[in-house]
């Protein structure tokens, strides 16, 4: 049993002020494996104060001197990679193949923030363009302070490099929450931490849910800044909490990407796509491919190939080799894709999709494709967080970038064309943050991250991914006469 009734504050695990708990589950064997502390805003006040106290020395130590502890974090992540991947793929379902790569994601996030931060400290004091003769101006970045991050359960340890990684590089202090649901690989975390050398206070993880810690944490006029992934209705609660004192948010929020194959896509390579784009992670990924647009000459050997695929899959045990599909990550979350399953009975959805063997435990879904889903459908519209793909047929490229972009959210896109040009013609098109081309969904950490309309405000990962905790300034000096 993992007992986490414990904050992290200044390097040491301090007793939470809250006595309720929340069980901790192993969503395979639908198992008690721990329980978890709901944190109470007193934990909160502890961790906001240990990072002010932390912020000067850490925001005056040398940018390079940051990277190497960046460096040292991801060292201790690798030296841990084994054990961490299969605790990951213990509390989140995820099949081990998937917790390795989040790991591996993240480890390169540090690394790849590391040589962010050497770059950081060759830009301090460029000079710039005064625009006034007799004037010299500099440029200098100024990190933004305390900053708050919250977190999900789809990515445990990816989503929290991406905001801690950069957030460090930019000489900030930290109080981060991870989700209540994943919170055994995150935890981790703490002891990488204190290993790397960093100083008490740099980094302070607090667990808890969003009662506990993630309101308090967003109302607390002691955070500078909140970098928030997570839902849209608690994305828009961490917007309005941060309007008081004027607090900049970056949000990562949900999405219903479409996957747009033209007439001319290979089917094996499109069929490829298709399937990692709604069945990676058990299509619980905020980018996942959702809406399939394809052109309706490859229409039915299209559908057909994915219900083979789909028939095919091997859900099982998440730690058993072999094993393509994991359960989803809680009941609760299975609940809410099967209301979209009976959903779509009601809304007299078409499926052909032959049932695949599911084991007898575990918070699995069926994975689903429905044909000829009308747009008003809001299986069509709406965010579903499982392996449920919905498609539509097109007469061509026009319609179907009028309907891909026909949506509240515009986080991601694939398009699958014979002709790369036209791929990227589309592609260019879509009002989307990030679109992939006859490939996977890659994100390395030079890359960027984040979305239009409803998906967020702001971007993650790449050199924008640190700017976000910085605070550019301007000296201009009068030339000494
Ligand atoms: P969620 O919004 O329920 O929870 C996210 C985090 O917010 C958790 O840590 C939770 O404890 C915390 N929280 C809950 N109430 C809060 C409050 N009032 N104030 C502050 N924090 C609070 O989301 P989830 O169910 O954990 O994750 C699924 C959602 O995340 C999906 O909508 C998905 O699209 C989105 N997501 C987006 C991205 C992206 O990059 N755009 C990535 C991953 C997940």
């Amino acid at each position: 049993m993992h007992v986490l009734n414990e904050q992290f504050i200044d390097n040491a695990w301090v007793d939470s002020h809250a006595e309720a708990r929340l069980p901790l589950l192993d969503p395979f064997h639908e198992a008690v494996i721990g329980e978890v502390t709901r944190g109470d805003p007193l934990d909160v006040d502890a961790a906001v104060a240990a990072a002010r106290r932390a912020l000067p020395d850490w925001r005056d130590t040398p940018e390079a001197r940051r990277g190497e502890h960046l460096e040292a974090i991801a060292a201790g992540l690798e030296a841990r990679r084994e054990g961490l991947a299969e605790l990951s793929s213990r509390n989140s379902g995820k099949p081990l193949a998937e917790a390795h790569q989040d790991l591996d994601d993240a480890i390169a996030c540090y690394r790849y923030y590391a040589t962010q931060a050497r770059a950081l400290g060759k830009r301090q004091g460029q000079a710039d363009a005064s625009g006034i003769e007799g004037f010299s101006a500099r440029r200098y970045w100024d990190p933004v302070g305390v900053v708050g991050l919250i977190t999900p359960w789809n990515f445990p340890l990816v989503s929290s490099a991406w905001k801690l990684a950069p957030a460090l590089a930019a000489g900030c202090t930290v109080v981060f929450k991870p989700s209540e649901v994943t919170p055994l690989p995150e935890r981790v975390l703490a002891e990488v931490v204190i290993e790397a050398g960093l100083p008490p206070g740099v980094v302070n993880l607090l667990h808890g849910d969003g009662e506990g810690i993630g309101a308090p944490l967003s109302r607390h006029p002691g955070i500078d800044k909140f970098s928030f992934t997570g839902s849209n209705p608690v994305g828009e609660k961490v917007m309005q909490a941060a309007a008081s004192g004027v607090r900049p948010v970056s949000l990562e929020l949900g999405g219903k990407s479409p996957i747009l194959v033209t007439e001319d896509a290979d089917l094996e390579l499109t069929c490829d796509l298709v399937m990692a784009g709604i069945c990676y992670n058990a299509g619980q990924m905020c980018s996942a491919t959702s809406r399939l647009l394809v052109h309706e000459r490859l229409a039915d050997d299209l559908y057909a190939a994915i219900d083979a695929e789909m028939a095919a899959l091997r859900p099982g045990a998440p730690l058993a080799e072999g094993t393509d599909m994991g359960p989803l990550v809680s009941a609760m979350q299975r609940d809410r894709v099967q209301r979209y399953l009976a959903l779509a009975d009601r809304e007299g959805l078409h499926s052909e999709t032959p049932a695949v063997a599911l084991p007898e435990q575990g918070f699995f879904v069926t994975p689903r494709l429905y044909r000829d889903v009308p747009p008003s459908s809001r299986l069509w519209r709406e965010e579903i967080f499982g392996p449920v793909l919905c498609a539509r047929r097109v007469a061509d490229d026009e319609e179907a970038i009028a309907l891909a972009n026909d949506s509240d959210f515009g986080l991601a896109a694939t398009v699958v064309a014979g002709d790369p040009d036209r791929a990227e013609a589309i592609a260019r098109r879509l009002e989307v943050g990030n679109v992939w081309c006859n490939c996977d969904q890659v994100a390395p950490p030079h890359s960027s991250w984040g979305g239009m309309k409803r998906s967020g405000i702001g971007r993650e990962l790449g050199q924008t991914g640190l700017d976000a905790y910085l605070e550019p300034k301007r000296i201009t000096c009068r030339a000494a006469t």
